[in-house]
């Protein structure tokens, strides 16, 4: 196989920063060297920059997918000594200081660096059953919320056609397995679609009657939230019509079902539409560096990183956001993510004007967790401050938009969410093909 250094690469005597992962952590360390005479190289296997935050809109037809992930060479192109690179880091060889790749046409490329960020992110995790990954979808990239769009709207026109009570029920019925952030604000929009959105639609269905169950092994719903808010999101949840299951666990599931175990014994539940939001499973990046440098991992497989975020005994070397931990186990969202990457660049500008003392430790400014749980409600606790309903809504609303990369996917965004505020039934990105609801049928070959 071809192997190529990119040319510019070669010609330039500047300092080399490879960023691997154009992620929340990743973007960060560019955007912090901007000012520093590096060539910082941002390599990710995808051309995008995604807001994760906002996938579950999109796998629920609020927002289109163009909104929440915008081209990465726009994201840095401020960033006039970065340059991005579409390739897929397959391997790290620390001795020669070489990144290796491969593009899309599975061209090998070597990106050598001086100083090298390692930002792969997280996956869910199937506790060993990574089977069922085809029956049980994630959503953690672009594609996976246009799938799961695909199988939820899908699921609605077969049961619109189905001509038996239980092959109708089945297409009716969508199970999200984890409680967590993700799950809550799934199952949340899945009750708006059925009550709110799609009634009026439909002629042989009533998509009220939709069986949307949120199940958790744990004992409440948003595990990271004070109880107050725990207790308000589950009464919110069940007044919205989903059936909160806590203290129950998936141990199997097929096509056509999934099996749960809880106090009660035994269940199989018929759905044809199963989503797991459980789980991390770090990138497997995170693997290659801790076998390369006999750095630690925990049981999901995240690299133990030091107080500064360098992986030890690999000099020049970083690693952060969801696929590290530090000792003070920090939580796996954007914001511990984008504060490592902003610390770690500064800290590699540092270090190219000479700086050689002891870096001060890598400090984590909890800004606030929030999840919405369904149209006009959210919980937020902010410095020990805990709000709930439309006020909580509003700040959510506030907080991601700004978040947002670039000012027209803000207003597009804006747009969208007034549009389904005020038409709910109108919900403007709906589209699947045929394919999207052979899926539904199909589900182990789609996957
Ligand atoms: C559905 C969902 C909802 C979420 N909601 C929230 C929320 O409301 N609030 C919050 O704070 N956090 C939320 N999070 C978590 C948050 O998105 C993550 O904490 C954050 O994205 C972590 O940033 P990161 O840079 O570590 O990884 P990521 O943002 O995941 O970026 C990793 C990047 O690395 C690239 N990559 C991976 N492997 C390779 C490779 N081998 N070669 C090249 N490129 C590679 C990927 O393509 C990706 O672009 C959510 C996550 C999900 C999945």
């Amino acid at each position: 196989m071809h192997k190529s250094t990119p040319r510019r690469a070669q010609e330039s005597h500047r300092p080399k920063v490879v960023v691997v992962g154009g992620g929340f952590g990743g973007v960060r360390v560019a955007k912090a060297l901007a000012r520093t005479d590096v060539e910082v190289t941002l390599v990710d296997r995808t051309n995008h920059h995604l807001f994760q935050p906002l996938l579950y809109q999109v796998a629920t037809g609020i927002l289109p997918p163009g909104l929440i992930a915008p081209a990465l060479r726009r994201v840095v192109r401020k960033e006039r000594n970065t340059r991005t690179v579409l390739a897929e880091v397959h391997d790290i060889d620390l001795e020669r200081k070489v990144v290796r790749a491969a593009t899309p046409t599975a061209q090998e490329i070597e990106l050598p660096y001086d100083y090298l960020v390692v930002a792969g992110g997280a996956t869910h995790a199937y506790f060993g059953h990574q089977q069922w990954s085809q029956f049980a979808p994630g959503m953690k990239t672009i594609e996976d919320a246009r799938t799961l769009r695909s199988h939820i709207l899908g699921a609605y026109e077969l049961a619109e056609l189905a001509t038996d009570d239980t092959e109708r029920a089945a297409y009716l019925t969508f199970v999200v397995v984890g409680a967590g952030p993700t799950g809550v604000e799934i199952a949340g929009q899945l009750a708006e679609l059925a009550r709110h959105v799609l009634p009026e639609d439909y002629r042989s269905i009533d998509t009220r009657r939709a069986k949307i169950v949120l199940l958790d092994a744990g004992p409440s719903v948003l595990p990271p939230f004070a109880p107050k808010l725990q207790r308000y999101t589950r009464r919110r949840l069940e007044a919205m019509g989903v059936e909160v299951r806590l203290n129950t666990a998936a141990t199997d599931t097929d096509a056509e079902s999934i099996a749960v175990r809880s106090s009660a014994g035994q269940e199989r539940i018929v759905a044809r539409t199963k989503i797991w939001a459980a789980g991390v499973q770090a990138s497997p990046l995170a693997a290659m560096l801790a076998k390369a440098t006999g750095t630690p991992t925990d049981r999901a497989g995240r690299l133990a990183v030091g107080p500064d975020c360098s992986l030890p005994g690999a000099d020049g070397v970083y690693a952060i956001g969801d696929m590290v931990t530090t000792a003070d186990r920090l939580p796996g969202v954007a914001q511990v993510a984008m504060q490592q990457g902003t610390y770690v660049g500064k800290r590699i500008a540092d270090r190219v004007k000479g700086d050689t003392s002891t870096p001060t430790p890598f400090r984590y400014v909890d800004k606030g967790s929030m999840a919405t749980i369904g149209a006009r409600q959210a919980v937020a606790q902010v410095r020990g401050v805990t709000i709930t309903g439309y006020l909580a809504y509003l700040l959510w609303r506030y907080v991601h938009v700004m978040f947002l990369v670039g000012w027209g996917n803000r207003l597009g965004t804006l747009y969208d969410w007034l549009r389904s505020l005020r038409h709910a039934r109108n919900r403007g990105h709906r589209l699947i093909g045929l394919t999207g609801a052979q899926a539904v049928e199909e589900m182990p070959q789609a996957a």
